[in-house]
C-alpha cells in the first residue's frame, strides 16, 4: 500500500528530494490530488505513464510556483497570459502553450506544446517551493477511473505501489479537475471546461471557442469514457426516476437531490443544489455509489444552469458514456 503521511516540513523536503532524484509522489491540489514528477526528467515521466496505466500521447500537466517558474515551461507568455495569471493563479486554470525544449518530451507526448498550471493548495505550493522547479503531475488515479479527492482515495488506486509517498493535504476543495484553456491557437479554445468558466475567461482573451465534446484528438485526456465507476453509471431525468427505479429487479444506488424520491431498498447519496458543492461533492459519491458494489448506479440529472455546471456536466457525461 501507498504511504499517506502528514504534509509536515520534514516530509515536504522528503518529497521534494524523492522528485528531484527523478522519483513520484502524490501530493494534494486544490482540483484533485496528482501524481507529481520533475518537469525536465524524461524518466521520471516514463515512470508516471507506467504507474498510472497512461497512453503516451496524453500529456501532462506541468505545476507551477509563478509566473517565473511558468516561464520556464513555456514560451511566448504575453500579456494575455499575464492577464490571466494575475486573474486566476494560483488556481484551476491550466494554460497551454508553446514548449520549452527542456520539458520532457515524454510527459507531453511529444507535443510541440505544454500545459501548465499553479495551483494554490498550500501543500502543493510547498512541495513546488521546496523542489524548486516544476512538477508535472496528471490526477493521481489509473486512466481513465474516478479522480481522487482525497489522500486515501490515491491509496484505493494504487495499492500495489507500496513505495508511493502520498501527502496528506484533506479534501481537495473544487473537486473536479482545471479548466484547460489553450492559447497555441488562433482562438483561444476551452479544451476541458472546470470551475473557471468561459464568462471568466472571455473579458480578458476575448470570444472563446467552446469545448470539443467527442474525440478531442488536441486533447487526448478528453475521451468520451473517463472519470468512470466500475459499476454502470446510467442518467435519469428526474421526471423517469421513479418509473426507471421500478424496472430495476435489484437495489441500485442513485445520486439524488432528494432522498425522498429514492424508495428503500434503493440507495439515496444525496446531491447538493449549487454547482460548486455538486462539483466538490461528484468524485467522492461516485467512489461511494461504486464501494456499495450494486449493478447499477442512476444519476439523477441537474438542471444544467450554465457557469461551473458545463464542467459538471461534462464529468456526468463522461462518467456514465
Ligand atoms: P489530468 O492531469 O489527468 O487531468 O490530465 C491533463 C489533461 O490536460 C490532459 O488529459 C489533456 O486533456 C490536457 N492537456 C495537457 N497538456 C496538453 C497539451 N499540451 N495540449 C492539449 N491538452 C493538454
Ligand atoms: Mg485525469
Amino acid at each position: 500500500m501507498p504511504k499517506i503521511v502528514k504534509a509536515d516540513a520534514a516530509n515536504i523536503r522528503k518529497a521534494a528530494s524523492i522528485i528531484r532524484d527523478g522519483g513520484v509522489v502524490a501530493f494534494p491540489t486544490e482540483t484533485v490530488y496528482g501524481l507529481g514528477c520533475d518537469t525536465f526528467n524524461e524518466r521520471a515521466a516514463l515512470e508516471v505513464y507506467r504507474i498510472k496505466r497512461r497512453p503516451s500521447s496524453n500529456p501532462l500537466i506541468a505545476h507551477v510556483l509563478d509566473i517565473p517558474m511558468a516561464k520556464r515551461v513555456v514560451i511566448g507568455w504575453d500579456v494575455r497570459c499575464q492577464k490571466l495569471a494575475e486573474a486566476f493563479w494560483p488556481g484551476p486554470l491550466t494554460l497551454v502553450l508553446p514548449r520549452r525544449a527542456e520539458v520532457a518530451p515524454s510527459s507531453i507526448g511529444g507535443r510541440s506544446t505544454v500545459a501548465v498550471r499553479s495551483p494554490s493548495h498550500q501543500v502543493a505550493r510547498q512541495l513546488l517551493e521546496a523542489t524548486g522547479s516544476p512538477i508535472s503531475a496528471p490526477s493521481a488515479n489509473r486512466t481513465g477511473r474516478i479522480s481522487p479527492t482525497k489522500a486515501e482515495h490515491v491509496v484505493e488506486e494504487f495499492s500495489d505501489e507500496p513505495d508511493l509517498m502520498v501527502l496528506e493535504g484533506g479534501t481537495s476543495h473544487v473537486g473536479l479537475e482545471s479548466t484547460v484553456l489553450d492559447l497555441s491557437r488562433a482562438r483561444p479554445m476551452v479544451l476541458r471546461p472546470g470551475a473557471i468558466t468561459k464568462d471568466m475567461l472571455s473579458p480578458i482573451v476575448g470570444e472563446v471557442a467552446d469545448p470539443l465534446f467527442a474525440g478531442q484528438g488536441s486533447s487526448p485526456g478528453t475521451s468520451s469514457r473517463h472519470y468512470a465507476p466500475r459499476t454502470r453509471t446510467e442518467m435519469v431525468d428526474t421526471a423517469n426516476i421513479e418509473r426507471r427505479l421500478q424496472s430495476c429487479p435489484d437495489p441500485v444506488v442513485v445520486l439524488a437531490s432528494r432522498a425522498e424520491i429514492v424508495p428503500p431498498p434503493h440507495v439515496a447519496i444525496v446531491m447538493p443544489s449549487e454547482a460548486k458543492e455538486y462539483a466538490a461533492k461528484l468524485y467522492e459519491s461516485l467512489r461511494q455509489a461504486d464501494s456499495l458494489d450494486r449493478n447499477l448506479i442512476l444519476i439523477e440529472r441537474p438542471a444544467n444552469k450554465g457557469g461551473v455546471w458545463e464542467a459538471v456536466h461534462d464529468r456526468l457525461r463522461r462518467a456514465s458514456a
